[in-house]
């Protein structure tokens, strides 16, 4: 009986959770501003559910967006007699994402791991795990590590943040987070990486340790955790926020567009459905909430690095206005320091700049916010690939893709240190 109910609760979760057969992924590329804007046109035509993974910026740039099945041929039709260059990337999404699936699945096979030696970081992991690799770091590093509750989400699952310190109070401080846009799953994994890189250098790597001396590392590694257990459950590219709007259908808010930076201006969508909708007020989001709250409370942060993907970019304020940031000179020679540092590794090329420059006009985005509080070193990075994989990025390519970034942060969290303000 009770095998039974087990099986029945598999085969509704397996019939409930969206599948992706037949979507495409298409990259489009203007030759022409005429050309861009009919391609912007698409954005707009609503029964073609359009999912675009790497938005409309200029001619030249390529826009990824996934196409479902039946509007594939409409789509393609449209861009072939407009005489619009397009690729497919990605030949059938669901394809991708059943061997994802596959993956994990046999992971879970492998004996639970006990410790965070024993956790396997080149795989993608459930909030749950990820929840108790928190918990099992923090046991194994009593005196370095502790978690903070700094909120809860909207469908009230705790909003935690790993706080590295070596001791003092309220020492100037360093914030990375990872997953704030749910589907980005090599971010959540790279977050993970990243708190145990940092116990396992502590002490070791001169330059982490005289970081730790002087500043505290704040890092949240699940900051959509609504979003991210929707993505294991129900939907692999949910994007948003799990909060339900008024007077629609449509769920969640773009955390993103969210902050009281510019909010409301161009480059946000005041469309519910949008995946870049900006909520019905600043910080109605108690994912971003919580952190305002936190970081206005603390007072003390110099650095604040918010972690994204896919396309390979490490971008800097302002992305609601194009008047330069004030200290834009030094966040543009720290950017391409950190890059280059990145490449090193494997090669990986980035692209860096101000994030209106480099992508396209942002409003109510996370790092103009932090940097109109005084936060000087505020960066967003977009994490691989260019768009072969996109957001289903292969796992064999999460540790080398942690550790480079880990280059790059390090070249963000050394100069923090060494040039106090
Ligand atoms: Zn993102």
């Amino acid at each position: 009986m009770r095998v039974l109910l087990v099986l029945a609760l598999l085969l509704v979760a397996a019939l409930t959770k969206e599948t992706f057969e037949g979507h495409q992924i298409l990259r489009v590329v203007a030759k022409d501003e005429v050309q861009l804007s009919l391609i912007r046109e698409l954005e707009d035509v609503q029964e073609f559910e359009l999912d675009f993974w790497r938005g409309v910026t200029d001619v030249h740039s390529p826009v990824d967006v996934r196409v479902p099945s039946h509007s594939l041929q409409s789509v393609k039709v449209y861009l072939e007699t407009l005489d619009i260059e397009y690729s497919v990337m990605i030949e059938d999404l669901q394809v991708m994402l059943d061997e994802e699936q596959e993956e994990m699945d046999s992971a879970l096979r492998v004996v639970e791991p006990r410790d965070t030696n024993s956790f396997d970081y080149s795989r993608y992991h459930t909030l749950q795990e990820i929840y108790e690799f928190q918990d099992m770091l923090v046991a194994e590093n009593p005196s370095l590590v502790s978690k903070i509750v700094i909120g809860q989400s909207y469908q009230g699952r705790p909003i935690n943040v790993l706080k590295f310190s070596t001791g003092g109070t309220k020492r100037p401080a360093i914030w990375i987070d990872t997953g704030i846009h749910s589907r980005e799953w090599v971010t959540q994994a790279s977050g993970t990486w990243f708190a145990k890189k940092i116990v396992t250098d502590y002490g070791k790597d001169p330059a982490l340790t005289a970081i730790l001396n002087n500043m505290d590392i704040f890092l949240e590694i699940v900051t959509n955790p609504d979003g991210f257990y929707y993505t294991h459950s129900s939907n692999r590219m949910w994007r948003k926020t799990r909060k339900p709007n008024r007077g629609s259908n449509c769920v969640g808010v773009d955390p993103n567009r969210n902050w009281d930076a510019g909010f409301g201006a161009p480059g946000a969508s005041n469309n519910p459905c949008s995946e870049t909708y900006r909520g019905p007020s600043a910080h109605s989001e108690s994912e971003v909430r919580s952190i305002v709250d936190f970081v206005k409370s603390h007072r003390n942060f110099k650095a604040f690095v918010s972690i994204h993907s896919y396309s390979q970019m490490l971008l800097y304020p302002y992305g609601y206005t194009r008047t330069p940031a004030k200290d834009q000179a030094e966040l543009h020679s720290l950017a391409r320091k950190a890059i280059s540092d990145l490449a090193t590794l494997y090669g990986t090329r980035y692209r860096y700049g101000s994030i209106i420059n480099t992508i396209y006009q942002a409003s109510g985005g996370t790092i103009d916010w932090t940097y109109n509080q005084g936060i000087k070193y505020s960066y967003t990075f977009e994490l691989r690939d260019t768009g072969r994989y996109g957001f289903i990025l292969p796992a064999n390519q999460i540790i080398p893709t942690a550790k480079e970034t880990w280059l790059a942060l390090m070249a963000i969290m050394d100069h923090t240190n060494k040039n106090p303000y």
